[in-house]
């Protein structure tokens, strides 16, 4: 064999079968090889286990399907290369046209934009309500047959909570399917609550360190089997050493959501009574007008808070900017602590009704809190709140 042939057909390392890697390894093949025809034909069939091409399937992503389904408490779950590709891919599977989507102002935007421009040209309609507006849910789901609900709680960014007790119940009433943008929560949370299909960004806090993007769909095994074919065809393949890093990733993820939310706790406790600060957006606060709904339906409050700041846009960005430890950027779920200020959040393509429902305040500023020692990140805080009133 000349080695330009042996450098594409290398030598094998078996490994024993009794003899296992603690951690998985990394399956970065496209393609995977049976003996015979015979045994491929039936592979392709479904009639055996196996692997064939990884837009289909990967040993690396099946693990960390079957990891994620457990703990969001599904069935199933189908992976994608980031959560907007999650959000796409199972909306279109699920949908065709003529069908209507119940959606919420407080809601993604570029899930709106999904909703609105994408499926919107190809016959889908729907409705955008605010989540806290129940008599319309009720009635929207009276008037119209209705495909699916999808919604998020805790919004983004002032933390509203969906009452998804009413949701689910409403939706099931109506022969709609509830979809669940879960991301903020986080999969120890809403399990078990009736919800037809959780979706995830894994992007936050599953890979947990902003070096690596995903997305997930959760569901029964027979919902996931309906949509499987529609999503791996679209092709938002999730890549192997992505899904190796979200993986690890996911071994710290109790670790660092419980600091994170034990931090976030004392950071809106300690803004709440802050005489620069106006109101503060935390579902772990008493003051919040649903904390008690929060408490009822999730383990812990999360890792965003949302505050106004007395005076407007201009103390945001002078805040902002004297932040050490916040960097300026998008995104959650890191390890480190992140601000957005009132120049940065809000959306272009709301009305100005839905922008008030939207509840986002010309000094409405989003931190979202990492793993630092509370006390610096209160310090930072306090030194910023002094310097955007100087
Ligand atoms: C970030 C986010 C997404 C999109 O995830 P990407 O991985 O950035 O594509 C979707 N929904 C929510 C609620 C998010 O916070």
């Amino acid at each position: 064999m000349k080695k330009s042939t042996r450098v594409n057909h290398p030598p094998r390392v078996q490994v024993p079968a009794d003899n296992r890697p603690l951690v998985a390894p990394i399956y970065q093949s496209v393609k995977f090889t049976l003996d015979d025809t015979v045994e491929t034909e039936s592979l392709l069939r479904g009639e055996r286990p196996g692997f064939f091409y990884s837009r289909v399937s990967n040993p690396t992503l099946r693990q960390l399907e079957l990891l994620l389904a457990e703990m969001q408490g599904q069935e199933d779950c189908l992976l994608a290369a980031s959560g907007v590709g999650a959000v796409a891919a199972c909306l279109i599977a699920l949908c065709k046209a003529g069908d209507h989507i119940l959606a919420f102002v407080e809601s993604y935007g570029p899930t709106r934009h999904i909703i609105h421009r994408i499926l919107g040209r190809y016959g889908v309609t729907h409705t955008l309500l605010s989540i806290e507006d129940k008599a319309g849910i009720e009635r929207v789901l009276a008037e119209r047959p209705t495909r699916l609900v999808i919604f998020e709680s805790p919004t983004n960014p002032v933390t509203k909570i969906a009452d998804i007790q009413h949701l689910v119940a409403q939706t099931r009433q109506h022969g709609a399917l509830s979809v669940m943008d879960n991301t903020f929560a986080g999969f120890h949370n809403h399990g078990g609550c009736g919800i037809d299909v959780h979706l995830h960004s894994l992007t936050k806090y599953a890979s947990g360190h902003g070096d690596v993007m995903g997305g997930a769909i959760l569901a029964s095994r027979k919902l996931i089997q309906s949509m499987r074919q529609d999503v791996v065809t679209l092709g938002p393949t999730l890549d192997p050493h992505a899904a190796f890093l979200i993986q690890r990733g996911m071994r710290t993820y109790f670790l660092r959501y419980e600091r994170q939310c034990a931090n976030a706790g004392r950071i809106a406790a300690h803004l709440a009574q802050h005489a620069n600060v106006a109101r503060v957006f935390y579902p772990g606060l008493p003051g919040h007008p649903q904390h008690a709904l929060a408490a009822r339906q999730m383990s812990d409050f999360g890792t965003i808070v949302s505050f106004d700041l007395k005076g407007g846009v201009d103390h945001g960005t002078r805040f902002a900017d004297a932040l050490e430890l916040f960097a300026i950027s998008a995104s959650l779920g890191s390890t480190e602590s992140l601000v957005m200020p009132p120049r940065l959040l809000g959306s272009r393509d709301l009305n100005a009704e839905q922008r008030v429902q939207s509840a986002i305040g010309p000094g409405t500023v989003r931190l979202s809190i990492g793993i630092e020692d509370a006390d610096d990140l209160i310090a930072d805080l306090d030194e910023a709140l002094k310097a955007a009133f100087i």
